[in-house]
């Protein structure tokens, strides 16, 4: 069993695609362990997608992401990391595969509607960037 942390962006809870995105993951066999509503100051976005600091599109995406309300997640399942990286589909939605979430909801590059971790490594530091131990809920 592994861990990831999911994020539905400020597209996806403006757009009301909060319960489709979390039943797309629940159809898929994933479960969910953490979930909370919140959102990102300027400061905790820039801080969260630090890896990308050096990026072109890092002012615009952390902009982005504290602009609106957020939806928060741990997923849990049999390699959970890399089946929602391929439930989620490619960054930008209009090479992202059919039935993909960011092929169904997606708008563009940036605001392409999910975060998922992208390795064991990554989860490991975006998981307690929203919950404390005692948020995780084992699975039964
Ligand atoms: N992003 C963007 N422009 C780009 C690449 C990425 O606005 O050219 C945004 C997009 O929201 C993406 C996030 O930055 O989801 C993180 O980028 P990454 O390359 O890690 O993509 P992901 O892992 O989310 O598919
Ligand atoms: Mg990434």
């Amino acid at each position: 069993m592994e861990r990831t942390l999911v994020m539905i962006k400020p597209d996806g809870v403006e757009r009301n695609l909060i319960g489709k995105v979390i039943s797309i993951f629940e159809e898929n066999g994933l479960r969910v362990v953490a979930l909370k509503k919140t959102r990102l100051s300027k400061e905790q976005a820039k801080a969260f997608y630090i890896v990308h600091k050096e990026r072109p599109f890092y002012e615009s995406l952390t902009d982005y992401m504290s602009s609106g309300p957020i939806v928060a997640m741990v997923l849990e399942g049999e390699n959970a990391i890399k089946k929602v990286r391929e439930i989620m589909g490619a960054t930008d939605p209009k090479e992202a595969k059919e039935g993909t979430i960011r092929k169904l909801f997606g708008i563009d590059k940036e605001k392409n509607t999910v975060h998922g971790s992208d390795s064991p490594e990554s989860a490991n530091k975006e998981i307690p960037f929203f919950f404390s131990e005692h948020e995780l809920i084992a699975v039964d």
